[in-house]
């Protein structure tokens, strides 16, 4: 695979709109890369910044980039249920899925700063998901493994795209039990189409596997499992064969080829690597903040290219890849 050119930043001036990230840690993070290519490509003068913000200074930090002029800012981890509540609106998925990731900034009429929080993470999922080949209005059944933030935007996901019955499998089972209860409170399945949707929690073991892919469609993994710099490591036992005709979707985009995804491919599964729902919850958030119609397919493409370039640089120089790997 050929490396790409990531575009030149922007020169800054007084007219520089700015945008960030607010996470801890953040340095490593892939969005300041990926937003920055696809501003530049689109011509504006606008810039992206890493904002590293302790737990504590959240607040301060979400009022601070308002005062300060900011758009807006994506939130990563650990921020993403902490900024809820400083919001003036949150959209209905950020709602019910428990985290926004992309806080928009405008100003009313008085020169107030209306804060409003967004959820591009479920978009950005099934949109790659549709994108992979897979389409989940069809129904069908989906396992999705990991009970953590980014699995409750898979699940909320599948369910409101009409998905009819859903199994989340989580190492603590507790976890899986409260994003089940979570979701049925939200009534994610009644906000399909039409069908009513199941969706229950069990344990991440051999048997809970073995047993529950049989006749599902979908298997994605939402866990930290199989991410640099943890190890070669995969959810699936080796010793358990693979059902055919699974599609199978890592959310690990580091390395983009998971051993998830290498133990579905050699059992004739369809794959798909986490780096789609990485660029298009981004292009996504882009969209939001320009606040006009963009051509999210073309950004996402962008910031795609933007990644891979980065993840290419940190393979061939180690020493660029962070102590432990960012979540977005
Ligand atoms: P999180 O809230 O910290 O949740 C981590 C999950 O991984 C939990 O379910 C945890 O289980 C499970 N886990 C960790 N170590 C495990 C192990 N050894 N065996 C089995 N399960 C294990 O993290 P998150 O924000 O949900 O992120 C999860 C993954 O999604 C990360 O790899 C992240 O990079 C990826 N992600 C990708 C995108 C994207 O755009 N592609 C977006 C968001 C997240 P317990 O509850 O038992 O601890």
């Amino acid at each position: 695979m050929g490396m790409e050119a990531i575009p030149e930043s922007p020169e800054l001036d007084g007219q520089t709109r700015l945008v960030g990230v607010i996470g801890w840690p953040v340095a490593h993070s892939l969005s300041p890369v990926m937003h920055n290519a696809a501003l530049c490509r689109m011509g504006l003068n606008w810039a992206y910044v890493p904002l590293p913000v302790h737990p504590r200074g959240v607040g301060d930090a979400i009022h601070g980039a308002a005062a300060l002029g900011f758009r807006g800012v994506n939130v990563t981890v650990p921020h993403k249920q902490a900024v809820m509540a400083l919001m003036d609106r949150v959209a209905p998925e950020a709602s019910a899925v428990g985290a926004v990731n992309t806080v928009v900034m405008t100003r009313d009429a008085g020169g107030g700063v209306i804060l409003e929080g967004h959820n591009t993470d479920v978009d950005g999922f099934l949109g790659s998901l549709r994108a992979g080949g897979f389409e989940p209005s069809g129904g069908g059944k989906g396992v999705v493994i990991g009970a953590g933030g980014a699995a409750r935007a898979v699940a909320y996901g599948l369910l409101t795209a009409g998905m009819v019955e859903i199994v989340v499998l989580n190492r603590t089972v507790s976890r899986a039990q409260a994003l089940v209860a979570d979701l049925q409170r939200a009534g994610a399945g009644r906000r399909g189409v039409g069908r009513p949707s199941r969706v229950r929690a069990g344990a991440l073991t051999p048997e809970g596997l073995q047993a529950e892919t049989q006749g599902a469609t979908l298997l994605v993994n939402a866990t930290t499992v199989g991410m640099w710099p943890k190890g070669n490591g995969s959810v699936w036992p080796d010793e358990l064969p693979m059902p055919v005709h699974l599609t199978v979707y890592d959310l690990v985009y580091n390395p983009l080829e998971t051993r998830l995804l290498c133990q579905a491919r050699d059992s004739g599964s369809r794959v798909i690597d986490g780096l789609g729902m990485l660029a298009r919850q981004g292009a996504l958030a882009l969209a939001l903040w320009l606040d006009t119609s963009v051509d999210v397919e073309a950004i996402t493409v962008e910031m795609r290219r933007a990644c891979l370039t980065a993840l290419e640089l940190r393979q061939q120089s180690p020493r660029q890849q962070p102590a432990d790997e960012m979540v977005e």
